[in-house]
């Protein structure tokens, strides 16, 4: 299969009709009757930040979790920091955080004031590992925030039982892995804490910055109810009663209305992705490329489709010119980030490797499989010309 694809000599140039690295308009027309209909509720009731589309998206989010619980905030970053610190973490702490993430992992941390311990990824997941993770523990550790970066879990089974037995604090960023499963149990319901985002371009996706934290936890949920709305105590009486630092992260109604719509439609959209990876997976040389693998555990929901290789930059040009859009996730490991380098603790060899070589493929639902096949024998031809 991979052998006739490999010459691409039908692979025009310049071919008439791009492929996109990612092109939401077709999530956006699958909801929006629905949506207009939530909107037009919300304009009578007036009920735009909290209320009842609010409350209604939260128990939703919660039991398609898996968890008792789900408290909406303004978006991933704010749903990391308000939970780390209504977990108490702060200045003294220290938080194991993946070298090869989104920065907003690692700003959470500094936000909460609580030093970020950057740790290695695996060379064939780019995620977390124990022995990873391991590495990066010392008697300052109070957490480990595990990210399922690109969709996928780390093994969550010897991660959970690591924190466990080390008494860490797990808190997941799952971001990227709305519906991604390990073993069976969705994304955000093995830590203390699953920390969501619904950037408009995540597999759920609000019409503008909206995130959530789930937790089964009923004392943690009521405490993160209060930071996320100045501190207000949650009782009948509490309005100016506020008894905690607080800060305001409200999600509001508008974006809670988009997000039931889509809830409903996210299995049959993250069965799409999967049917696209497995598509890269199929025709993409793997000598060539190195597609990010799989664990038997996990189920991937595919937020992006990474793969490894040489010449990156050149290859991305290369596809350019062919019409194929890319992206890169992601080019700076945070530990050699401005703001974030007086943290690192030396080199991560497999992290500072992978940002040199890792590509994202066009990966979104409503992606045609042809032209998925059009951009993995595209990614083929460019790099057997590369290669000559
Ligand atoms: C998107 C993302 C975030 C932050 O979410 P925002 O809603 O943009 O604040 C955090 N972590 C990861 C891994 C992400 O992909």
């Amino acid at each position: 299969m991979s052998t006739s694809v490999t010459a691409g000599r039908d692979v025009p140039v310049r071919p008439s009709e791009p492929v996109p690295f990612l092109d939401i308009s077709g999530a956006t027309e699958d909801v929006a009757a629905e949506v207009r209909l939530g909107w037009d509720e919300l304009l009578r009731n007036g009920q735009y930040v909290g209320g009842t589309a609010v409350t209604r998206f939260e128990q939703e989010w919660a039991e398609y979790c898996g968890t008792d619980f789900a408290v909406g905030v303004a978006n991933g970053t704010d749903a990391l920091h308000l939970a780390m610190r209504a977990l108490g973490i702060g200045p003294g702490d220290e938080v194991i955080v993946p070298a090869n993430t989104f920065v907003a992992t690692a700003e959470a941390v500094v936000l909460a004031g609580a030093v970020p311990r950057f740790a290695d990824v695996d060379d064939s997941t780019l995620l977390l590992t124990p022995e990873t993770l391991k590495a990066a523990v010392t008697p300052a550790t109070k957490a480990v925030a595990v990210v399922h970066l690109y969709g996928q879990l780390p093994d969550m089974t010897a991660i959970s039982q690591m924190c466990e037995s080390l008494g860490l604090i797990l808190i997941e960023d799952a971001a990227q892995a709305q519906g991604a499963t390990w073993a069976g149990r969705r994304a955000g319901s093995f830590g203390a804490v699953g920390c969501f985002s619904f950037y408009p371009g995540k597999n759920l996706g609000a019409f503008g910055d909206a995130g959530a934290v789930v937790t089964s936890d009923a004392a943690l949920n009521k405490l993160m109810l209060s930071i996320r709305d100045h501190g207000r105590m949650q009782s009948a009486d509490g309005h100016h009663s506020h008894g905690v630092l607080g800060m305001n992260s409200r999600l509001d109604g508008v974006q809670a209305v988009v997000l039931s719509a889509k809830l409903r439609h996210l299995d049959e959209w993250n069965k799409k992705r999967r049917e696209l990876m497995a598509t890269y997976r199929e025709l993409i040389d793997p000598e060539r490329a190195k597609l990010v693998e799989e664990l038997a555990d996990g189920v991937g929901v595919h937020h992006l489709a990474v793969v490894q290789v040489d010449q990156r930059d050149r290859v991305r040009e290369l596809l350019k010119e062919r019409g194929i859009g890319t992206g890169i996730h992601y080019p700076v490991p945070c530990h050699l980030m401005g703001p974030y380098a007086q943290y690192a603790d030396g080199p991560l060899p497999v992290t500072e490797t992978a940002a040199h070589r890792q590509l994202s493929l066009p990966m979104f639902p409503h992606l045609r499989q042809d032209d998925a096949r059009r951009a993995a024998e595209a990614l083929n031809a460019v790099l057997t010309e590369l290669d000559r």
